[in-house]
């Protein structure tokens, strides 16, 4: 009689004692069997848990002997009865006070020798890993991720619902948005020749939804960028996207934060405190280098140029003279600075394009504090008046970085980076939620000299900063703000530009000219002729935050299928070639055979 799997009338690890005596239907995989003394075991795991069933051959001797043939991860389906395990409870388990007496067994698939070890002997390499993703997936570990995953999900959708928002899918087969990375094409068969973007974000959407009254609007949407990958990026990604109409930029915070604190209390269970800090992008820059900080240790950056003026040093007083700053950090003492790790400092300093990292340590010396080491015979006359403006003590060390502005604070953040790392300065558990505001809305590229949007063209500057953009674009401040945890970016938004004139400004600025502006966002422009109500919002990386929650490495643990860092997928051998036929049917060729990598 075959088993009436469809009827499992319990998950595998949720028997207690308390239902002992009952008669159960069960499915799951085999983890492993035993045999023991005549008796054969197997341990039935599913996504809940495991229990062990007992194969007696005194009992019914067929299922002893199917029980005997079962390999890992065989898919077998048992009746039996629920009994005591007596004095051989298993404390381990959820389920140890029980076991199952079987009665019949049904094998319903078998499984190859598996090319890893889905239990605690997991031991495997990720691109192994990720050929066999589904395999992957099957440990308790990834199941837990994807569990929180799906929580977190839900919790979000319910908080906005709650909160009046609706959700509108918006087209993947699209016109290219600038989110300033590169689009990834389809190609057209009906319109041959032509392509779709698919969409970096569905900004230009979700405005039309403001201009279109629907008021509040917020999605769980996936978003495609084709950038070079790095350990957090991935060229598919899930994003929370919403906008609100009739807003400022406190009202998009403050429902932000509302949401941040639904989503801890059902990743967390912790209860998070609101509203978050608010800091400038300026004092950001100032004090921790970078507009993302980590607060959650000290060790700011401090400004010494007209302190250090006085030493005559020509490092500093060069980059002084040119219009730069001298920065500094102070390592608290006593640390385990070696000449070997501030040497390696310095190296990993040049290779991110630094010239050095001029430092000394603070003595007590024979009159007083004095300097050693490194650069200290450059700035002994001025120790005292630094240790005293920076607070450093016989101990410390005190990494000097002169040069521009954004340079200085590039190369100290790096550096108050690792030496958090090194010195074992971040506390654990800390989460450190942060509203980073008052961006520049433009800044100028050398390179390749114009303007570009700190966060995207349709960011509205502030009221009172409008007649700058003719006269001085690198003052206008864009009412842009970005949510920042733990010195991670988790959320950027910002009120939009709803007059159509200040949109064909910034698009001027930015070098768009009306005839483009017509080409790639005429929708928009239209759409601002017919009423367009003030509105703004934000968008935050689900699988980031996902990624932090459940303490993982990277995004590719909370991403189902994810792509390595060649953007391939394993499991699937995408990206591939396709059939001639399907060129020819696209008016597609190939220009240069692809060299194989
Ligand atoms: N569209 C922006 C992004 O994806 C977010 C926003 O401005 O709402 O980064």
């Amino acid at each position: 009689m075959p088993i009436a799997y469809n009827k499992r009338s319990f998950r595998c690890g949720e028997l207690r004692a308390s239902h002992v005596g009952e008669r159960v239907t069960l499915a799951g995989w085999v983890r492993n069997s035993r045999d023991h003394g005549g008796l054969t075991f197997i341990d039935l795991r599913d996504h809940t848990g495991i229990v062990q069933l007992r194969f007696n051959p005194d009992h019914v001797k067929e299922a002893h002997d199917i029980a005997r043939s079962v390999h890992h991860e065989d898919v077998i389906a048992v009746e039996g009865e629920v009994v005591s395990r007596g004095e051989w409870v298993n404390p381990k388990l959820a389920t140890g006070e029980v076991e199952i007496e079987v009665s019949a067994v049904e094998i319903l698939s078998r499984s190859d020798p598996l090319p890893f070890q889905v239990n605690e002997d997991f031991d495997a390499n990720e691109d192994l890993r990720l050929r066999y993703r589904f395999l992957d997936m099957r440990r308790q570990e990834v199941q837990n991720i994807f569990r929180l995953r799906h929580r977190i999900a839900r919790a979000i959708r319910e908080y906005f619902n709650d909160n009046g928002f609706i959700e509108i899918e918006t087209p993947f087969l699209t016109k290219s948005t600038p989110e300033g990375a590169r689009d990834y094409l389809v190609p057209s068969r009906v319109q041959a020749g032509t392509f779709y973007a698919l969409p970096q974000s569905p900004q230009i959407f979700k405005q039309l939804f403001m201009i279109a009254g629907y008021d509040r609007y917020a999605q769980i949407v996936r978003c495609f960028r084709d950038e070079d990958l790095r350990a957090d990026r991935q060229p598919e990604f899930t994003q929370l996207d919403m906008e609100m109409a009739f807003v400022q930029a406190e009202d998009v915070m403050g429902m932000v934060e509302g949401c941040v604190a639904r989503i801890f209390k059902e990743g967390l269970g912790i209860d998070i405190e609101t509203p978050f800090p608010r800091m400038s992008e300026h004092e950001a820059m100032e004090r921790f280098g970078i507009d993302r900080p980590d607060t959650r240790f000290g060790m700011e950056l401090q400004d010494v140029g007209e302190l250090v003026r006085p030493a005559g040093f020509k490092v500093f007083n060069e980059a002084l003279d040119a219009g730069g700053v001298v920065k500094c950090l102070v390592a608290k003492g006593p640390a385990p600075l070696t000449r070997k790790i501030t040497d390696g400092l310095t190296e990993e300093i040049r290779g991110i394009g630094g010239g050095g990292l001029p430092l000394v340590k603070v003595i007590n010396g024979d009159n007083g504090l004095e300097f050693s080491t490194g650069i200290a015979k450059f700035v002994q006359p001025i120790c005292k008046e630094i240790c005293a403006a920076v607070g450093a003590e016989p101990g410390d060390t005190i990494f000097f970085m002169p040069g521009k502005f954004a340079q200085a604070c590039k190369y100290l953040h790096f550096l108050r980076t690792r030496l958090a790392d090194i010195l074992n300065l971040i506390p654990e558990n800390v989460w450190n939620l942060l509203w980073v505001v008052d961006f520049p809305a433009f800044v100028w590229d050398e390179e390749v000299n114009r303007w570009f949007s700190c966060h995207h063209p349709f960011t509205s500057p502030r009221d009172e900063d409008i007649p700058l953009l003719d006269t001085d674009p690198g003052q206008v401040r864009a009412k842009a703000y970005d949510l920042v945890l733990n010195g991670t970016e988790m959320a950027g938004g910002s009120i939009r530009i709803h007059r159509g004139d200040v949109q064909q400004k910034v698009f001027g600025l930015l070098g768009i000219t009306p005839e483009e502006a017509k080409l790639k966002f005429e929708y928009l422009l239209d759409a601002l002729r017919f009423g367009a109500p003030p509105h703004g919002g934000i968008a935050f990386g689900l699988d980031r935050w996902v990624m932090l929650l459940a303490g993982a490495e990277s995004l590719r643990e909370v991403i189902a299928f994810p792509k390595t860092q060649r953007a391939t997928c394993p499991l699937t051998n995408a990206p591939s070639a396709v059939a001639p036929e399907q060129l020819e049917e696209l008016f597609l060729a190939i220009k240069t055979p692809p060299q194989k990598k």
